[in-house]
């Protein structure tokens, strides 16, 4: 197969161009750079079947030639990261509206497979837990920039099934839950490379609220097993489904773990969600996937757990703030 992996310079971008490559798929990443990392795909260039071009996916032109020269599209370049989301609330709406309206509309032109990546955010601060796909979602108002992500996600699902049932558009949505790996990084705000970071640097781990909210992680190795697995299978197309774990954990559970793993003398700190990100901002208290669908569909289930992804962050982020501390001295 012939991918094209917009967004494929990012966190589970980079990942998911590995596990195909690894395959024998011949993969293209079109990235932007404005929150992926050239770095993360800087091993893979030269490969047989690799290449990649810096660009961002609203360039009509060379979106065309790269969607007519694929199979297959998997589309998740989108503006993410819950604190980019409250400072650049702008960016965020434009770049995931657009650039799905963009991939679509090309798509369409093509007759070429979309898989698209969406959000647990989606289902906004609902308490029926755990979340099934076709679940009723709650939002908050629209004075809270938070929920800008979640609608502008809920957007791409409606645009993408109204392809699938306008134009027989074959279209997969993925709705990932909290997804953590070597890479990720915390300058958006993801929470487990922050305390990483926090915790290898012996500082004070920062708990968000009361820090009994919950979230389930789940390796990105076994995201990228279910995007794979749903891009292959024809039954998959034209629905909606959860990729997450089940294993639950608090905020403040989760900075403990860190902690001990990591064998840090770091401390915790809580600190108030408005000094954190906005005045009023909402936080969900706790989200969990159904997985069911996803199951029978294709028999995925996460196989990696959550103090196995924890010490593979650990060992990636060590290595990481090594190279930083290298990169200083060089300038010094
Ligand atoms: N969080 C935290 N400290 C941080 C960053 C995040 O306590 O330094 C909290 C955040 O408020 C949320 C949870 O950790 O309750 C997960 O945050 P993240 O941004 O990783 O993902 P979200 O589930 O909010 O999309």
């Amino acid at each position: 197969m012939r991918a094209l992996i917009t967004g494929g310079c990012g966190f589970i971008g980079s990942h998911l161009a590995e596990a195909l490559l690894a395959r024998g798929d011949e993969v293209t990443v079109i990235d932007d750079l404005s929150t992926g990392q050239f770095e993360n795909i800087a091993h893979l260039v030269g490969r047989p079947g690799f290449r990649f071009a810096i660009e961002t996916i609203l360039n009509e032109t060379v979106m065309d030639r790269l969607v007519s020269e694929c199979d297959l599209i998997y589309h998740l370049a989108a503006a993410v990261g819950v604190e980019l989301i409250v400072s650049d609330p702008v960016r965020v709406i434009e770049t995931n509206i657009k650039g799905t309206d963009a991939v679509l509309r090309i798509g369409a032109r093509y007759r070429k497979k979309v898989l698209l990546a969406s959000s647990s955010e989606v289902y906004g601060k609902s308490e029926e837990v755990p979340f099934h796909e076709d679940a009723d979602r709650v939002l908050g108002p629209t004075t809270r920039s938070r929920w800008s992500y979640a609608c502008s996600k809920a957007m791409d699902e409606f645009l993408a099934l109204a392809y699938f049932r306008r134009y027989a558009l074959p279209v997969v949505i993925m709705r990932f839950f909290n997804t953590i790996g070597p890479r990720q990084t915390g300058r958006y705000g993801m929470v487990v490379p922050r305390f990483v970071r926090q915790a290898l640097l012996n500082q004070p781990l920062t708990v968000y609220g009361d820090g009994q909210q919950t979230r389930c992680f789940t390796s990105v190795k076994d995201v990228v097993r279910a995007v794979i697995g749903l891009a292959d299978a024809p039954q998959a197309v034209g629905q909606v489904f959860n990729i997450g774990s089940q294993e639950e954990v608090t905020i403040e559970a989760l900075a403990r773990r860190t902690i001990a793993l990591a064998g840090s003398r770091s401390e915790i700190v809580f600190v108030p969600y408005d000094q954190a990100y906005e005045q009023g901002f909402e936080d969900m208290r706790r989200r969990v996937p159904d997985i069911s669908r996803i199951k029978r569909a294709i028999g995925w289930e996460p196989q990696i757990n959550l103090d196995g992804i924890l010490l593979e962050v650990i060992a990636d982020m060590r290595q990481r703030l090594e190279r930083e501390a290298l990169q200083k001295e060089e300038r010094l």
